[in-house]
């Protein structure tokens, strides 16, 4: 499983980047990430993940988890525990995403 090795926030942006040990590298919107916190309390129990709005999300801190995940500790959610296959598919996504916004 790839590994981050590099997490850098980049504050004046609202970005996260994060570069994997097999040299991709994932951006995101800090108000990306934090609707997509994956933790109970955002994602209620349905089982079905949901985008969050919220308006200015603050990104307080990042932790690592054992070797296999980031609690990623928004002011307003201190729970989201980001695995790092989910935050690959979260870049993927993102990557996506923007390469749509382009073509249009
Ligand atoms: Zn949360």
């Amino acid at each position: 499983m790839p590994k981050p090795t590099l997490v850098t926030p980049i504050d004046e942006d609202k970005q996260l980047r994060i570069l994997w040990d097999d040299d991709e590298l994932s951006e995101f919107s800090f108000a990306y990430l934090r609707g997509w916190c994956p933790c109970a309390m955002c994602q209620g129990h349905s089982g079905e993940r949901s985008f969050v709005s919220v308006d200015d999300p603050q990104l307080m801190d990042i932790r690592p988890v054992g070797n296999y995940a980031l609690n990623i500790v928004w002011k307003d959610c201190e729970n989201g525990i980001y695995t790092f296959d989910y935050l690959r598919e979260l870049g993927r996504a993102a990557e996506s995403r923007s390469q749509e916004s382009q073509h249009e």
